[in-house]
């Protein structure tokens, strides 16, 4: 068999959407799985909806989810360029070759004129297509009209009553009336190839064994299996992937919540579980196993086993996966994702070393279902409290806490480089010479350092922040803290 080449064909259009990612998701796999390559492809001839640095942001999107390609822009390969706009002259001289064998033709019709034909079509009913009237042109009218500049289109001559089959791996075999089909334009007014014309021209000559992709392609694959018999051309074998849905069922949209890749970024879910997620919207290894990692993908992935049904994105499965995902990373690579986070964060947050952030790391572990919840649910590890919770405080800072505290605040003035037993230590020690239980210092000591009366145990929330923070916040709170 020849080697397997796939490809992800993405048009520059905006940011990457989930399903784009799960379609490259799935050629990555398939790709890792039977030894074969995985190629990136630019798809940007369609010059109107073209988004600057859309490319770029691709690129990183793919390269954040650890979908590493082996050819495609930037990178080089074999069969580059990988940028469609690069290879103009490429599809021009190929459907040369449709346009001498008659299967493609010149067609002169103004925009107007073929407007005016489909609202005729419209008026009476019919369908809406193309009348082929250029084909009748003779060579020398050709000739002629491509001598004085009167701009064309070329189409593909789809010939009538045949029944175009399409064998998909997953759809099995479809088949479409070629009667329905227009002649589809190849190349368009401005000289630039359609979608159709570029993405079979190099599907065949970056030699793509198969072509998986999402199921709005599916309607043009006729198209797509009638150019490469017209040019005479082997097809690749076809995959489409189920189409991705609302929980109401409705098509996944906008509306209904993110859709790009950069959104579920930005919000802090780990690519680990993004991944995941993506895997199972259309697969499932026929197994109760739920959490795999990449590698474990690669090995499990089938594309056979891909379903046809719509599949549905669950958002609450995504936070769940991520949650586990979570769990399973190790301190050391939270760690890195905290630092990078931190790096963007404003400059009066405090800085720690890298001992510290673990210890923050496992005091949140617990209490965060995203890294960026160590910012959120913590701050006060960063920034000392701007104001005090109000129910703590008529609960626990009674008119005698202040004189308790400053009791406290001498003993912990006597430590040297305390770790967190040190500071239960001390405490346990001023609650005694108070005559008083330990609740008594720990809650108002709680809410003097971090504002609130939750969050991990207290010696660490002391440990973390140092001693010397520790008295600031704590001397702090006596003067702000009114007693109730
Ligand atoms: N450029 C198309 C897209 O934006 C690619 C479709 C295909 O994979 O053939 O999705």
């Amino acid at each position: 068999m020849n080697k397997i080449r796939v490809r992800f064909a993405p048009s520059p259009t905006g940011f990457l959407h989930v399903g784009g990612l799960r379609t490259a998701l799935y050629n990555y796999l398939f790709a890792r799985k039977n030894n074969g390559v995985f190629v990136l492809r630019i798809e940007d001839t369609d010059r109107t909806r073209y988004v600057d640095g859309a490319v770029e942001n691709l690129i990183d999107t793919l390269s954040w989810c650890s979908l590493d390609f082996d050819e495609g822009p930037q990178k080089g390969g074999m069969y580059g360029p990988y940028i469609q706009s690069e290879r103009l002259d490429i599809y021009k001289n190929t459907v040369g070759q449709l346009i001498e064998k008659k299967k493609a033709y010149y067609c002169f019709c103004s925009p107007e004129s073929i407007d005016t034909l489909r609202k005729d079509q419209q008026n009476v009913n019919q369908q809406t297509k193309y009348d082929k009237r250029c084909l009748k042109l003779t060579t020398q009218d050709i000739e002629e009209k491509l001598k004085s500049g009167i701009p064309y289109v070329v189409r593909l001559n789809i010939e009538s009553d045949q029944t175009v089959v399409v064998d998909d791996i997953i759809r099995g075999r479809v088949e479409f009336d070629s009667n329905l089909l227009d002649d589809q334009v190849l190349i368009k007014s401005d000289g630039y190839p359609t979608y159709h014309l570029a993405n079979v021209v190099d599907d065949h000559l970056m030699e793509i064994s198969h072509v998986i992709r999402g199921e709005e392609w599916l309607p043009s694959t006729p198209k797509h299996v009638l150019l490469y018999d017209a040019f005479g051309w082997e097809r690749p074998i076809f995959a489409h992937l189920p189409l991705l849905l609302n929980p109401d069922r409705s098509k996944l949209s906008k509306r209904q919540g993110d859709v790009a890749v950069e959104d579920y970024r930005s919000k802090g879910y780990l690519k680990e579980a993004l991944i995941n997620f993506v895997a199972l919207l259309g697969w499932n290894p026929g197994t109760e196993q739920e959490i795999f990692t990449l590698s474990e993908l690669v090995e499990q992935f089938s594309i056979d086993a891909v379903n046809k049904a719509g599949a549905v994105f669950n958002i609450e499965k995504l936070n769940w996966l991520n949650f586990e995902h979570l769990r399973m990373k190790p301190d050391a690579e939270i760690l890195q994702i905290l630092k990078e986070q931190i790096d963007k964060s404003p400059p009066d947050y405090i800085r720690y070393s890298d001992e510290k952030l673990l210890a923050i790391i496992q005091a949140m572990r617990p209490r965060m279902s995203f890294i960026k919840d160590i910012f959120e649910k913590s701050q006060y590890f960063f920034l000392p409290p701007s104001d005090y919770d109000q129910e703590v405080i008529s609960k626990h800072w009674k008119s005698e806490t202040p004189e308790h505290l400053k009791i406290l605040l001498e003993e912990f003035s006597k430590l040297e480089h305390p770790k967190k037993e040190d500071y239960e230590k001390a405490l346990h020690q001023a609650a005694s010479m108070l005559k008083i239980g330990n609740g008594k210092l720990i809650h108002p000591v709680r809410l003097a350092v971090s504002g609130v009366g939750g969050g991990p145990g207290l010696y660490d929330i002391l440990y973390i922040i140092g001693k010397e923070e520790s008295l600031r916040r704590i001397k702090k709170a006596i003067e702000r803290i009114k007693p109730q």
